[in-house]
């Protein structure tokens, strides 16, 4: 049916590009400038294509054009145009990629959009949003294409941006390439002046690896910047060129520029950005650095230079070494290109920790940004040893929830005999401080790593270790050792001990606890673990850690309340004088009324109390009995 597609077609948008028109025809956004960044950006993506395309073999038409980009006015018209030669588009490509919004900035834009509280002006330029963005400036849009394909018609797209637009074929004969004819607003008559073009294209597109002509001539200078050696560059090459790979308005935090030799040739030019750029965490897919062959690009965000860990890290690799016509989908199996990947890897591994040694301050910021992605990375088994020595903690020797320590500042400050490194997790610090596991390290001096992230203790337990010592949750450790050790605090006054009649008693009331618990519990146990706190819930050894068993609860893989052995502390004050009533009378109500308060408290701060009715109810009873004996003591009755 040649008919009907000699026809003209008129097709709607797509329901998230009326959205995304809609907030660019009426943003007051004050740079819409950007509109010509995006425009060269995918003239240039276009050449980038045919010159793969012909690297790879690929038959192609119009092979003498010359790979440039060519932009024009008619100020009379108030018309601008943007040439390119490159891969062109076929019918139903026009269709697919000006009909929709393309995967990478657009979408991204309207994510970040949605999720942030920030005005669309202060967001719109941090994003490629893409083709669209020209009618910010534009009243009408017409595209004119001729795909590299020989038998491939040049075709026409057109719009006003609102509801629709029409393709059709074009009339006239057209070469290989794409241009956008762009029907100015009234008010854009700005963009047809030679000097605002020129100044638009130095400031956003200056690292554009085609030439630029506006009314034929060039604008900007061609480099590889990352070709070029470190001693020629000016720092204020290197952020412009981090703000033109990154849309980032800020200076990076960093930058590591190297250029590798032997075994194998390539350069590296990458960034740190100072914040985390990726919006909504770490589902993202916008992220990678650029691969070159020989300065052509041969992969956008290319995935398998870093790991994902390092996903954070932006910027380019240049090799000499790898072959031109790779495919995208054999690299990863090329030797060559994993070599350079580890070499990658291992360069900025090794940059972030003379940074934490030269430049703490700085690393701090670095950790702060990135720290949340860096974390993911302990299962890169060949690194693991650097990995560890740059991760940091918040711990019980730090003055506030802000300070950090390394692992090494842990082992430094260990205890003679232990062997172990340990750590407890909870919301805050504040949470943590009063959590009773750790008053027995707190008597004992022992630090202990407080990490308020699940990732952190499934980081620590698959590392299972830093350097000869095992990480241990503060729940797991092994509390007989720990007692043996000397108490710091000289304040701790040994409680007067219990009568041999007392223990005797203590351990009838223990059973008697476990009686009114029940099955909810495995076992009343004395505790060795308490200094401050009458009671707390531990894990049987060999059980599943606490945080397995909560993230268990939280989704819903389980209903049921873990069971834990109760540890009694029978120096505090509330059970002696539990065993006083215990011994008066071992029926005492008053016996089950703290056992089922001990017991719901304890879940209370495990955070596995569902319901508070029943305990709420309990402690107003409490309060009415102890204010009644308060009154009493006090005499005040009348
Ligand atoms: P993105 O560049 O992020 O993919 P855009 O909205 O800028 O998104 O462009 C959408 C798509 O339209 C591109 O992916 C490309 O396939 C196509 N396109 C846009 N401009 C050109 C051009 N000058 N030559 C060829 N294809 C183009
Ligand atoms: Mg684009």
């Amino acid at each position: 049916m040649v008919e009907t597609k000699e026809k003209e077609t008129k097709r709607q948008f797509k329901a998230e590009t009326k959205k995304l028109l809609d907030i660019l025809v009426h943003s007051l956004y004050t740079h819409k400038e950007i509109f010509l960044r995006e425009l060269i950006s995918n003239a240039s993506d276009a050449m980038d294509k045919l010159k793969f395309e012909s690297t790879k073999g690929t038959d192609y038409v119009d092979k003498d054009l010359p790979l440039e980009i060519n932009i024009w006015a008619d100020k009379d018209k108030n018309l601008l145009f943007v040439k390119d030669a490159g891969i062109g588009m076929t019918r139903d490509e026009l269709i697919n990629n000006l009909g929709t919004i393309a995967k990478s900035g657009s979408e991204e834009f309207l994510k970040a959009l949605s999720e942030s509280k920030e005005n669309v002006n202060n967001i719109i330029g941090r994003f490629g949003i893409g083709f669209y963005s020209v009618f910010m400036v534009a009243k009408k849009v017409v595209v004119k294409t001729k795909s590299y394909l020989k038998d491939e018609p040049p075709m026409q797209w057109e719009s006003d941006g609102m509801g629709g637009y029409t393709v059709k074929p074009l009339k006239e004969e057209m070469k290989r390439g794409t241009i956008v004819e762009i029907h100015l607003k009234d008010d854009m008559k700005e963009y047809t002046e030679k000097y605002r073009l020129e100044s638009i294209v130095k400031k956003h597109s200056s690292f554009i690896s085609f030439p630029i002509k506006i009314e034929n001539e060039t604008v900007n200078t061609i480099k590889a910047l990352w070709r070029e050696p470190k001693s020629s560059i000016k720092k204020e090459q290197y952020v412009e060129f981090y703000k033109f790979l990154t849309y980032d308005t800020e200076e990076p935090l960093d930058i590591i520029h190297s250029s590798v030799d032997a075994p194998i040739q390539f350069s590296a030019l990458l960034f740190i950005p100072k914040r985390n750029l990726d919006f909504w965490g770490l589902n993202r897919e916008d992220y990678g650095l650029d691969l070159y062959v020989r300065r052509v690009l041969i992969q956008h965000k290319n995935k398998d230079l870093l790991p994902e860990y390092l996903s954070f890290i932006k910027g380019v690799v240049d090799s000499e070494d790898l072959p031109l016509n790779i495919s995208r989908e054999t690299l990863q199996e090329d030797i060559i290109f994993n070599k350079i990947a580890n070499s990658v890897t291992s360069q900025v591994l090794s940059f972030l920790s003379k940074m934490a040694e030269k430049e703490p301050g700085k690393y701090k910021q670095f950790w702060e940004a990135h720290g949340k992605i860096f974390k993911l990375g302990y299962s890169d088994y060949a690194n693991q040893e650097k990995y560890s020595k740059l991760l940091r903690f918040n711990s019980s020797s730090c003055k506030d929830e802000k300070e950090l320590i390394s692992l090494d500042d842990y082992i430094s400050r260990m205890k003679k005999k232990q062997k172990e490194i340990y750590f407890i997790l909870g919301n805050s610090r504040a949470a943590i401080e009063l959590d009773p596991h750790l008053e027995i390290f707190k008597r004992k001096g022992i630090e202990v790593l407080y990490l308020f992230d699940p990732l952190d203790e499934f980081a620590l337990t698959s590392l299972l270790k830093y350097k000869d010592f095992e990480f241990k949750s503060v729940d797991q450790a092994d509390i007989k050792k720990i007692s043996k050790m000397e108490d710091v605090d000289e304040n701790i006054k040994e409680k007067e001990k219990l009568s041999k009649d007392d223990e005797k008693h203590f351990s009838s009331l223990m059973a008697k606890i476990k009686d009114i618990l029940g099955d909810r519990i495995t076992e009343v146990k004395e505790s060795g673990r308490l200094l401050d706190s009458p009671a707390v819930l531990v894990n049987p050894d060999n059980s599943m850690s606490s945080t397995m068993q909560k993230i268990m609860h939280i989704t819903g893989q389980t209903k049921s309340i873990p069971k834990k052995i109760m540890e009694i502390n029978k120096n505090h004050p509330l059970i002696r004088n539990l065993i006083k009533v215990f011994k008066n009378d071992s029926n005492d109500e008053y016996i089950k009324t703290v056992a089922e308060q001990l017991y719901e408290s304890a879940l209370l701060m495990e955070g596995y109390l569902t319901d508070p009715h029943e305990m709420v109810n309990r402690i107003n009873k409490l309060l009415e009995k102890s204010s009644d004996w308060y009154v009493t003591i006090k005499d005040l009755k009348k």
